[in-house]
């Protein structure tokens, strides 16, 4: 699903208000309230309003932010970048390069081997669990 085919009234009916005011409105979950925060299963992350896959089990590591993070996408085009000067700050937004969902924001504080930290609502991502 392309940014352009996305039917906002079929968005508010299929997702939470919580999902909706993340992807949509580049609202932030609370920290430590994710669903998937915690998940430690084989899988997939896909955007929650297209389905496309983000972010791969293997990059989800423990930050202690209250977020789920990953040291990169699950492919490099799958995710893309955008300078946010929101809250007086500046910051890296990471959208959903399929549909511009906002997902979260990337730092350069994370682990090897990337060194990154993609900061990521739980509220943005449905797991698909990998297949036995
Ligand atoms: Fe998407």
């Amino acid at each position: 699903m392309a940014k352009d085919e996305i039917d906002d009234a079929e968005l508010r009916e299929r997702l939470t208000p919580q999902q909706y005011a993340v992807t949509r409105e580049a609202a932030t979950e609370r920290p430590f309230t994710g669903e998937l925060l915690d998940n430690k299963a084989d899988g997939q992350y896909v955007c929650v309003v297209c389905g496309e896959p983000l972010f791969a089990s293997g990059d989800k590591f423990e930050s202690g932010t209250g977020w789920p993070s990953f040291t990169a996408p699950a492919a490099t085009d799958a995710v893309a970048m955008k300078s946010d000067n929101s809250h007086g700050m500046v910051r890296t937004e990471a959208v959903c390069a399929s549909c511009d969902s906002h997902l979260g924001h990337v730092f350069p504080d994370g682990p090897a081997p990337t060194g990154q930290r993609f900061c990521i609502n739980s509220a943005s991502l449905a797991f698909s669990p990998a297949d036995d």
